[in-house]
């Protein structure tokens, strides 16, 4: 079966709900049962962790487990389990493979939040993380130590789009005994199949890409069989669970994500190569394009790119970047990406950064582009460029 197809079919059974093409919203908390034998059964069958059998709403129902089987197809790994939120998945799976005394390295472009609860609640319980070079590739290993078990990537980073070796991160991990979790959010499971280049946990903020629509919060981890045991028993201790409207909404969205993100990468790299042309940029940071550093990596182990880079202005007067960003219509200023909306977002690396100085001086900004036509999206990108112009020209000659 070719993935789109997959797309259509991956979780689907129709059979189970009269018919209806799409898995109902199934609201509850409490399951009953019928009889003491189907009691035995049910709860003989969710303990040898069948797929599906769910005693208890907090263990998922129909609404979950089909998010989570089309998602683990998807992704190629072994199962799936549904959470609140991208970061609540990210929180989870590094809680199920972490012990106190245990050694994390966590690349320098992760996501913050990621590094935040490392740093701030791993840490409280006795785990310690070294942050390392995105760019490490094979030489991370000089970072092992005898109780590293945990090297978590990203790549690209979500904001400063760094590619990142991971089949040579995932052999050296694996000759000592740690395992590789993924945050494969920009990747999305379209573009780059974790599963394929040594990655054990794979974890994606549903909210972006899957959802699509910007209007609810999921995260998904999904791991090999290995690592399954681990992170179903996180999720179960932790108490997580999502609602089922949420999930409808992330199968809703799964069903289209291949036509709308291949619209995404094209519009995507249309305006990422008209602004790398433009006078008042000094770099564009997307991956597809050749004067990415990570271009020849990204060719080798990403089957696509989806709408989200940075650009980094020439530096200018702040009040010049603020009449840029103001100047806009159809670019919102908010956080968070993968929607059918364009959003821009101001982003400032300088003091996070621990391995390597942040090389730029001027404003960087992260575009998401949307499904808007990109001769709209330029135009308006034009405007903000016209209207930096003559702030900057008006500070200048006040000067
Ligand atoms: C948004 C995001 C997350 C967190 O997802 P939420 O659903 O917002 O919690 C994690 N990783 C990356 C790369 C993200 O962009």
């Amino acid at each position: 079966m070719k993935e789109n197809t997959q797309l259509v079919t991956a979780g689907r059974h129709p059979e189970r709900f009269g018919g209806v093409v799409n898995t109902p919203v199934v609201r509850g908390s409490t399951v009953l049962h019928g009889s003491m034998a189907e009691w035995e059964d049910k709860k003989r069958r969710r303990a040898a962790d069948e797929a599906g059998a769910s005693t208890y709403g907090r263990f998922g129902n129909a609404t979950h487990h089909a998010l989570e089987e089309a998602v683990a197809e998807l992704e190629g790994g072994y199962r799936s389990q549904v959470f609140p939120s991208g970061l609540a998945a990210c929180a989870a799976a590094l809680t199920g493979l972490l012990s106190a005394g245990d050694h994390v390295l966590l690349t320098d472009s992760a996501y913050s939040p990621t590094r935040g609860f490392l740093t701030r609640v791993m840490g409280r319980f006795g785990v310690e993380t070294t942050i390392y070079d995105p760019l490490a590739g094979e030489g991370i290993e000089a970072f092992i130590r005898p109780n590293t078990k945990v090297i978590y990537v990203e790549s690209p980073g979500s904001e400063t789009f760094e590619i990142q070796d991971i089949p040579a991160i995932a052999t050296v991990a694996h000759r000592h005994g740690a395992r590789v979790v993924m945050d494969n959010t920009w990747g999305t499971p379209l573009f780059f199949k974790p599963f394929e280049h040594g990655v054990d946990v794979s974890i994606q903020a549903a909210t972006k890409y899957i959802v699509g629509h910007s209007d609810a919060m999921l995260g998904i981890v999904t791991c090999n069989q290995e690592a399954w045991p681990l992170i179903r028993q996180a999720a179960q201790d932790l108490g997580q669970t999502a609602g089922p409207d949420d999930i409808y909404l992330a199968l809703r969205g799964l069903r289209t994500m291949s036509v709308r993100l291949r619209q995404h990468e094209k519009a995507a790299i249309e305006v990422a190569t008209w602004l790398e042309a433009h006078a008042d940029v000094e770099r564009v940071l997307h991956p597809a394009l050749p004067s990415h550093p990570g271009h020849e990596l990204w060719k080798r182990d990403f089957l696509g790119s989806c709408g989200l880079f940075a650009v980094v202005l020439k530096p200018q007067p702040k009040a010049a970047v603020t009449a840029f960003i103001d100047a806009l219509q159809y670019f919102g200023l908010g956080v968070s990406w993968g929607g059918f909306e364009s959003l821009i977002i101001p982003f400032d690396p300088s003091g996070d950064r621990v391995t390597a100085r942040w090389p730029f001086d001027g404003q960087a900004l992260r575009l998401h582009i949307g499904l808007e036509d990109t001769c709209d999206l330029i135009a308006d990108l034009s405007r903000g460029f016209a209207a930096m112009r003559q702030v900057a020209e008006s500070q200048a000659l006040a000067a």
